[in-house]
């Protein structure tokens, strides 16, 4: 076992939630979109509402791509969560209508209390988020009371609360490092895989809590290498929320926009993306002569219905945005006490990003 991973027992909540994971896709088979001869009107419908509230759309790159044009042509935003959140920060909008996954609007809420911030769907949640509960991870940061507390983007923002800093998975390395050099010994969660990925990198002293992507989980190694053998010339992304196996095949490891900007400037035909299958919308429209192929889950013993998925992302669509416009309900309140102390995590995030000039688009996460 790897020199710092704690073992949890796999019905430990750290551990992927399958029954969530079950519930997430009966909700995701519900309809969300309108019928194709339905569409345009809908779309005008939402831009309309969206103009007279004074409301802005930011999206992310997981959900439906009509969802992400939708943001775009309606002078919105689509990126990672965290630069969703910087978008609403300095857009003049009053209401913020993020598609996305729960802890994306809790985010953007921290970020902007004094705006209303709404989402089609309040159950859309993520693995990493429900298998690191506020209480536990409390309990298990009073246990390491000599660590420093770092936690990843998805998590609630009860958790970000208790955390020294909150990361994102592009910045995670220089932070960590950052960390290291200064002698701190690092308490990490939720995602094990990029636990491990960034300890194997910086060398840290890293504690991990056990959680993982219910999506990245079900990435499958001999499926990779059968297709990668089948595509000799393709380039192989990664996020690294994927398993260590699955890293080692890499060209690149990276966040969402990292992995985005490798499709435009490596100089390959075919690439081969291991990550949430929404993400090829935009490599596609950004780069529409390449070939994108998404890395295998149906392998032996995939778990997660093998769809490349989120199935919380999938909970987000045209009808429950207009929704969600026309009844003005689904809002995120993010407790004014919880929300002042997950602030201070992101924001040592943010100025540590400036002060080593991070790119705005850059600091993404899953
Ligand atoms: S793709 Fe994975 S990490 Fe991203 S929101 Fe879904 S469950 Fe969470």
């Amino acid at each position: 076992m790897q020199k710092n991973l704690i073992p949890i027992p796999y019905d430990h909540p750290g551990a992927t939630n399958q029954s969530a994971c079950s519930t997430a896709q009966a909700w995701a088979s519900q309809p969300r979109d309108p019928k194709p001869e339905e569409k345009a009107a809908l779309i005008a419908h939402i831009k309309q509402m969206l103009k007279d509230q004074g409301a802005v759309l930011v999206a992310h790159y997981y959900v439906n791509s009509d969802l992400q044009d939708l943001a775009e042509s309606s002078g919105g935003y689509v990126s990672d969560s965290l630069d969703m959140a910087k978008f609403g920060y300095e857009h003049p909008a009053r209401t913020l209508v993020v598609a996305g996954v729960r802890f994306m609007g809790e985010t953007a809420k921290i970020l902007n209390p004094e705006k209303r911030v709404l989402m089609p769907d309040l159950e859309a949640n993520c693995s990493l988020d429900l298998g690191c509960p506020a209480d536990e991870f409390a309990a298990f940061c009073d246990a390491h009371p000599d660590r420093t507390v770092v936690v990843y983007a998805n998590t609630s923002a009860q958790v970000k609360a208790r955390a020294d800093w909150m990361v994102t998975s592009s910045i995670a390395l220089p932070i960590v490092r950052h960390l290291k050099e200064q002698g701190k010994k690092i308490l990490w969660a939720p995602d094990r895989h990029l636990g491990r990925y960034i300890q194997e990198q910086t060398g840290a002293d890293m504690l991990l809590w056990q959680g993982s992507c219910v999506v990245h989980d079900e990435f499958k190694l001999v499926a990779l290498e059968e297709l990668m053998a089948a595509h000799p010339a393709a380039r192989v992304l990664v996020h690294p929320e994927s398993p260590e196996p699955i890293i080692a095949l890499a060209d690149v490891v990276g966040s969402t926009t990292q992995l985005i900007n490798a499709s435009q400037a490596l100089d390959a035909h075919e690439f081969i993306v291991a990550t949430d299958n929404g993400i090829l919308h935009k490599m596609r429209t950004l780069s529409p002569n390449k070939v994108f192929l998404e890395a295998p889950t149906r392998g032996y013993g995939a778990t997660c219905v093998s769809c490349n998925h989120c199935p919380w992302m999938a909970m987000n669509g045209l009808l429950n945005l207009a929704e969600v416009l026309e009844q003005g309900n689904n809002e995120i309140h993010v407790e004014r006490a919880v929300g002042e102390r997950a602030r201070v995590s992101i924001q040592r995030m943010l100025d540590f990003a400036k002060q080593i000039n991070l790119p705005g688009k850059g600091l993404g996460n899953a």
